[in-house]
């Protein structure tokens, strides 16, 4: 059992006290500006006359957190209501948080120096499993009970978004209410819940009762999960009535107005540049990706729209590149005429644009060119697989022919460097699958060879397949430490050419993530030992403590592998089946199986393969205009049946 060992109570320390210590520490840790607050666009709010003061936490280094869309966009929402007001706070890097503790400064807010204790909201972003932890962490620097059981009305609301969250189990002993999926609206109404809380005196039990009911939120002190006796779940149940089952994600039927007044950092973090949401959603049904699958529909800005938010966020900001953001940015439907529009308002700015996520076999020599003046760097292709058979059983259908050729256009355009993505670990995979992918990565190079000689240069970066929830993965064993190892040591040895560039992900942190990303309930007190163990920044390579998750499992009575290298059948309820991403779990076993045979299903713009997305949402589809979203309209209100989201 998890108990609580770090409720200390309210910290009696004010943002004076905390100004004052800080100003002793600051001058002795790395990068004091990470610490500091009072960037261009930061808003700061009369803290007494603000009726909910919610804190923004990204449990990672500002660095990192500063380039989140997801916070930078609620901050902006939460901050245009007159009775509440949004700060920030990140994780401080390890010299920071050991001076902090000494000098007994709890975690605050950059904005206002208030302790988190003070607030009545914290709001953790948590797009990936590893930082998991750090949010343990961020809450017993904050002097707030770690366990929900143990938080009283005193404490803040615990609540939490992002991708992670799509299998919140693993931190449902931490996180008051999870909200799952797009959080641009339902924000307003946890907020709005939140106030009648206060105002009227109810219990903190009446209010998780409250938020439960809100659609797409989650409190999972509300629900039991019940298991069979070989360990795999039987069932999940809600404990009160107005509790939802399933809980369905939110989406919004049109992307809200984007954001454009981005703070600006005084330091460099990880991407300096306007982010700009260009699409949301994929079509494309690659197997492996759960963004792909939890993010439907597609949903797109127009170029008019977009152009605008770029003009007036560069205007606000002074940044010198955007960014045009998406899950495949070929794939939106005004690419071209997009970037044309951009440079042509832009020309003789210097603008760098940056377009991740492009498709291979899309992307046109035009697109290519109208980039070229304005990038710099290499050039990046991700075909995720070496061999046509390998990559129908992701279903990432594409030819040898086609990467080559496309490889050739890129080198001969003037790009120099090329970087290409691959996965190893996919199902079925063999070593020889593998192998190919040095024959590929050598034909790469030598287009290169042809079209620019010895200029050409080849980066390779081959990360670790992880079967992901509510993909058509989810059912399939993870490759163990001793297969990965094996199969990098092959790419190693076989990769040695002074024109490429190889590098790999540590198996350790994929087992991580692997285990977390598929965990049960019992996998919060495995959270909670790892770090008591001294687990945390598990994302930084220098820091990952693996023994400590090690010890974790064996603290904890779980057998690791029972997460990872284990072949679920297609009946197994799963830990996660109570969250609905309006995809429906047949549809997902359906293609699981198509997989086996290494058959692609299309992408499902070319016709709609009955996902489950639109009988979900039909009545948001049925009153939202055609050039917003991306699927067939609902046109026949009585012939619509609402599906069950399983
Ligand atoms: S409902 Fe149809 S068009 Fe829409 S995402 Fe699903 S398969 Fe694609």
């Amino acid at each position: 059992m998890v108990r609580d060992v770090q409720c200390k109570g309210t910290i009696l320390i004010t943002p004076r006290d905390v100004k004052l210590k800080l100003e002793r520490i600051l001058p002795t840790v790395q990068k004091p500006a990470r610490y500091t607050g009072g960037e261009l666009n930061e808003v700061i709010k009369n803290w007494e006359a603000i009726e909910t003061r919610v804190a923004l936490v990204f449990p990672d280094i500002y660095d990192i957190g500063m380039s989140n869309l997801g916070l930078a966009i609620l901050y902006d929402l939460i901050n245009q209501r007159q009775d509440a007001m949004a700060e920030r706070a990140y994780s401080p890097w390890i010299d920071m948080e050991a001076a902090m503790r000494k000098a007994g400064i709890p975690l605050y807010s950059l904005e206002s120096k208030h302790p988190l204790s003070d607030f009545d909201i914290l709001g953790f972003s948590l797009p990936y499993e590893t930082l998991y932890t750090n949010a343990l962490n961020l809450l017993d620097l904050a002097g707030i009970p770690l366990l929900t059981s143990a938080r009283a009305e005193i404490h803040p609301l615990v609540i939490a978004g992002g991708h992670a969250t799509f299998n919140p189990e693993p931190m449902s002993s931490y996180i008051d209410a999870f909200v799952i999926g797009e959080g641009e609206q339902v924000i307003h109404e946890v907020i709005d819940v939140f106030q009648i809380y206060k105002r009227s005196g109810l219990s903190r039990h009446q209010l998780l009762s409250n938020l439960a009911a809100i659609p797409g939120v989650y409190v999972p002190s509300l629900y039991r999960a019940y298991y069979k006796p070989d360990q795999t779940i039987d069932r999940i149940e809600k404990l009160e009535d107005q509790a939802n089952l399933p809980i369905r994600k939110l989406i919004l039927p049109k992307l809200p107005p984007a954001p454009t007044h981005f703070i600006v950092p005084n330091i460099e973090t990880v991407h300096n540049r306007v982010p700009v949401e260009i699409m949301r959603g994929c079509t494309r049904g690659c197997r492996f990706c759960h963004a792909g699958m939890v993010t439907r529909p597609v949903r797109e800005r127009s170029v008019t729209e977009i152009v605008q938010v770029i003009d007036e966020a560069l205007k606000c900001t002074g940044f010198e590149e955007i960014g045009l953001l998406s899950l495949s940015s070929s794939d939106y439907t005004h690419i071209n005429e997009l970037v044309q529009a951009i440079t042509q308002k832009f020309a003789g700015r210097n603008l760098g644009i940056s377009l991740p996520s492009l498709r291979i076999e899309s992307f046109s020599v035009d697109l290519m060119d109208l980039l070229k003046e304005s990038r710099h760097g290499g050039f990046t292709l991700a075909p995720e697989a070496a061999t046509e058979h390998m990559r129908n059983i992701i279903n990432k259908p594409l030819s040898n022919t086609q990467l080559l050729d496309t490889a050739h256009h890129i080198y001969s355009h003037g790009w120099t460097t090329i970087k290409l993505y691959f996965m190893i670990g996919h199902p079925e995979e063999t070593l020889d699958d593998v192998e190919a992918i040095t024959a590929l990565c050598n034909s790469v190079l030598a287009e290169g060879h042809k079209a620019i000689g010895h200029r050409a240069k080849l980066n390779v970066g081959v990360s670790t397949f992880i079967p992901k929830p509510h993909t058509p993965f989810q059912w399939v064993s993870c490759d163990t430490v001793e297969q990965i190892q094996a199969k990098q040591t092959l790419l190693k040895q076989a990769l040695r050419h002074r024109d490429i560039k190889l590098t790999w992900t540590d198996p350790k942190v994929t087992l991580l993530e692997a285990w977390l990303s598929r965990g049960d309930r019992r996998m919060a007190e495995v959270v909670f030992q790892a770090w008591k163990n001294g687990a945390k920044f598990d994302a930084w390579q220098d820091q990952f403590n693996f023994e400590a998750w090690k010890q974790a499992f064996t603290d904890c009575h779980l057998e690791a592998s029972f997460y990872t290298h284990r072949a679920r059948g297609v009946d197994e309820v799963f830990p996660w089946d109570h969250i609905s991403t309006g995809v429906r779990k047949k549809y997902l076993v359906q293609d699981y199986q198509l997989s086996k045979e290494s058959k692609t299903r299309p992408d499902c713009r070319q016709g709609c393969v009955a996902c489950g997305i639109l009988p979900t949402y039909a009545d948001l589809r049925r009153n939202t205009p055609s050039e917003a979203w991306r699927c067939p309209e609902v046109k026949s209100p009585s012939k619509v049946r609402v599906a069950s989201s399983r």
